[in-house]
Formats: structure tokens, C-alpha cells, sequence
């Protein structure tokens, strides 16, 4: 899991993206939002923000630190130790009040972030679904106050801030340090019990539950956000932060998903593959699919074939990905048939190919026979030789076992 995708959202592409989708992702960005097309002034702050966000996916040590830990950890320098030049493309997401400088305007709350999980089949018709949360919003009877109007005075011990600075001896050191104000309890105010809000008890806040509807549009991808501005929780003199949802798509049975398209695998039988048939796809979409192998095309084992539009919907475009099927092909048992059949099979069946290594004439060859393959009796044999010839431990087997790890 990264930490944030915020980059990966302005390009457009997952966070698991190789190089080269990212390299995609972001000249289709950066050819919409340039300038020269695109004149507004919306679109020239777009196009900086794409265009640090490639900067930074774009070099592997940038993109670890990011999926890391964010936008802070690039800013902070993050373990690679970077810095810098930087502090201009987070001047161009935070409007410059990144690096602890606050200046303009009420500080920003949190944002919150929610996993939404989708099916594909969601994900393919979208849905609109009922989040519920508990957020915490301003008093509503004292407006956020805590108290009658007039009533609450901020507190002069710590000028409204809840807290203050002391200086302390400790031997020869003098500390400064922070400390709860106790004159207001931390809460910056100051009011009499009798003036206090009844309902947040002069905390100036309560919990409130609010009902989202989020909307997964058809052809939504996995880790797309879905963002409801300022709906983050409030306190008083913050701007709240939004609320975000993640969408986390979960796993099908069938299919699989390649950015628009779908991947399935099929097993079809060899008579199938060589003289046609039919057979039946559930679609994500809720359709049953008839595929029809015409007869008289081969389907060679672990080929793929393409069923065209039968993709994921492609967001703000109106049509499909397309559907990949990659075959396999069943062989019969051993004996499926008598010889009289394999021999009729083998008229019908186009003639073998020549082999190209012939024996000289007069020479006597060696005749071998084939057994069927043997994990524990060849594998842990033919292993032998990638160690030293010295090693005599065969009774460990470290060979043998470690490539059946490997193959389990
Ligand atoms: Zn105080
Ligand atoms: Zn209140």
C-alpha cells in the first residue's frame, strides 16, 4: 500500500503503474492541460501539478520515498535525503503554506480517508453506495462557541491557545516548555459554568452522523478517489479537510484487469480446439457471452483471442476495453481410444513434419524408451550438478526440496 496517490490520480494511472505507464499517463495529462491548448488558468495551475508529480514518479528514488510517505516525506527530505528545489512543487499543491509556515488563512483539518471496496461487476455498472460516518461538526445550539454569545471570553494566560511556553531550570540548562494552560483547561476560553453551552458542554463541537453517497461511476479503477470536499471534521477556526474514499477493487473468480480490458483464462478440449465449438461467459456486466469457436479455426494451446468491446467501460469516453481470453487446451487421457481409431486419427490429421536428423546408414542407434516425469526421482538428480562436486550430502536433497518449494 502507498501512502497517498494523489500523484498517481493527476496522471492518471494506479499506483502499481510501470515507467512506461507513467510516462503515458503523464504526456496525455500534460497535452491536455498545456498551455498552447488549453488557456485557462485552471489548466496552467493543472499542468504544474502534473508536471511535479512526474518529476517525482518519474525517478524511482523520488517515487519510493512518495509511496513511502507521501507528499511530507518527499518535503521533509524522507530517507533518501532529498529537498530543496522541491519546496516548489509543494508551493504549487499547498499555495505555499507548506514547511511550517502557516501564514495565510485558518489552518486545514485533517482529511479522511475511507477504503470503498468494489466488485468488478460495480465497478463495470457503477453504483452509488450509503457511506455512513461520524463526524464532528460545530455546536449547533451556541454556533461553535461554547457558550451564550458574549459569554465566552478568550483566555489571556495563553491568548486563546489552550496552551503555554515556560522556561524551567533543570541544573544548569534552562528548558523551554509547553504546558497545558490550566487557567482554561486547555480550551483557550474562558466562561462562566453558568454561560457554558448545554449541549457541547462548552466543548463547541459535537458528533453527528452523516450519510455520503458515494458514486462509483462505471469503468472506476481500483484506488481512484472520490472526494468530498470540506466534509472532513470541523473545530472551531480550522478549515475542515475532506473526506476521502479510496476505491479498493476486490478480486473476481474470472476475470481479471488490465487498466480497460479483461483477461480471463479457458480450458477448452483438444476436439474443441481443432474442430470447433461453443461455450458460455458470465460477464461482468450481467450478459451471458455465447462464444463460438467456428470450425475450421484452430485454437493452438496458449493462444490468445480477443472478444472486442467486451472490456470495462472507459470513463468520459463512452466505450469499452476489450475482453482477452488466453486458452488452454485439454489432451485426452493415455489410451483414450484403440489403435484402429489412432490410426483413422492420423490419416485425418494433417501429415507430421519430417525429422530433420536422420542416422547415417549402417549405424545402430540406442533405443530409449519415455516414462512420465518424476518430481522427487529426476528433479532432485538433475539439481546435483549446480552444486559442488565435493558435496556428498545428497541425503539432505537441499535440491530436490527447494524446487518443490518453489514449484507449490
Ligand atoms: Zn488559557
Ligand atoms: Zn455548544
Amino acid at each position: 500500500m502507498v501512502k497517498e496517490t494523489a500523484f498517481y490520480d493527476l496522471l492518471g494511472v494506479s499506483p502499481t503503474a510501470s515507467e512506461q505507464e507513467i510516462k503515458k499517463g503523464y504526456r496525455k495529462a500534460a497535452l491536455k492541460y498545456h498551455p498552447d491548448k488549453n488557456p485557462s488558468e485552471e489548466a496552467a495551475e493543472k499542468f504544474k501539478e502534473v508536471s511535479a508529480a512526474y518529476e517525482v514518479l518519474s525517478d524511482s528514488q523520488k517515487r519510493q520515498v512518495y509511496d513511502d510517505y507521501g507528499i511530507e516525506g518527499l518535503q521533509s527530505g524522507g530517507p533518501g535525503g532529498m529537498g530543496g528545489g522541491m519546496d516548489d512543487i509543494f508551493s504549487q499543491f499547498f499555495g505555499g503554506g507548506f514547511g511550517g509556515q502557516q501564514s495565510r488563512g485558518p489552518p486545514r483539518g485533517q482529511d479522511i480517508k475511507h477504503a470503498i471496496g468494489a466488485t468488478l461487476e460495480e465497478l463495470y455498472k457503477g453504483r452509488v453506495a450509503k457511506m455512513a460516518l461520524n463526524k464532528t461538526v460545530l455546536c449547533k445550539p451556541c454556533e461553535g462557541r461554547g457558550g451564550k454569545a458574549g459569554a465566552v471570553k478568550k483566555c489571556t494566560v495563553c491568548g486563546g491557545r489552550g496552551i503555554r511556553f515556560v522556561t524551567r531550570q533543570m541544573g544548569p540548562m534552562i528548558q523551554r516548555m509547553q504546558v497545558h494552560c490550566e487557567t482554561c483547561s486547555g480550551s483557550g476560553d474562558i466562561v462562566d459554568p453558568k454561560d457554558r453551552c448545554k449541549t457541547c458542554n462548552g466543548k463547541k463541537t459535537q458528533t453527528e452522523r452523516k450519510v455520503l453517497q458515494v458514486h462509483i461511476d462505471p469503468g472506476f479503477k481500483d484506488g481512484q478517489r472520490i472526494v468530498f470536499k470540506g466534509e472532513g471534521d470541523q473545530e472551531p477556526g480550522v478549515t475542515p479537510g475532506d473526506v476521502v474514499f479510496v476505491v479498493q477493487e476486490k478480486k473476481h473468480l474470472i476475470f481479471k484487469r488490465s487498466g480497460d480490458d479483461l483477461v480471463m483464462e479457458k480450458e477448452i478440449d483438444l476436439v474443441t480446439a481443432l474442430t470447433g465449438g461453443e461455450f458460455n461467459i458470465k460477464h461482468v456486466s450481467g450478459d451471458y457471452l455465447k462464444v463460438s469457436i467456428i470450425p475450421g479455426e484452430v485454437i493452438a494451446a496458449d493462444s490468445i483471442k480477443v472478444v472486442e468491446g467486451k472490456g470495462m467501460p472507459i470513463p468520459k469516453n463512452g466505450g469499452y476495453g476489450n475482453l482477452f481470453i488466453k486458452f488452454t487446451v485439454k489432451f485426452p487421457e493415455n489410451h483414450f481410444t484403440d489403435e484402429d481409431n489412432l490410426k483413422k486419427l492420423r490419416d485425418l490429421l494433417p501429415a507430421p513434419r519430417k525429422e530433420v536428423f536422420t542416422v547415417p546408414a549402417g549405424v545402430d542407434t540406442d533405443d530409449v524408451v519415455l516414462v512420465d516425469y518424476d518430481e522427487h526421482k529426476h528433479e532432485s538428480r538433475r539439481s546435483r550438478n549446480n552444486y559442488d562436486e565435493d558435496d556428498e550430502d545428497y541425503g539432505h536433497s537441499h535440491g530436490g526440496e527447494n524446487v518443490q518449494c518453489a514449484s507449490q
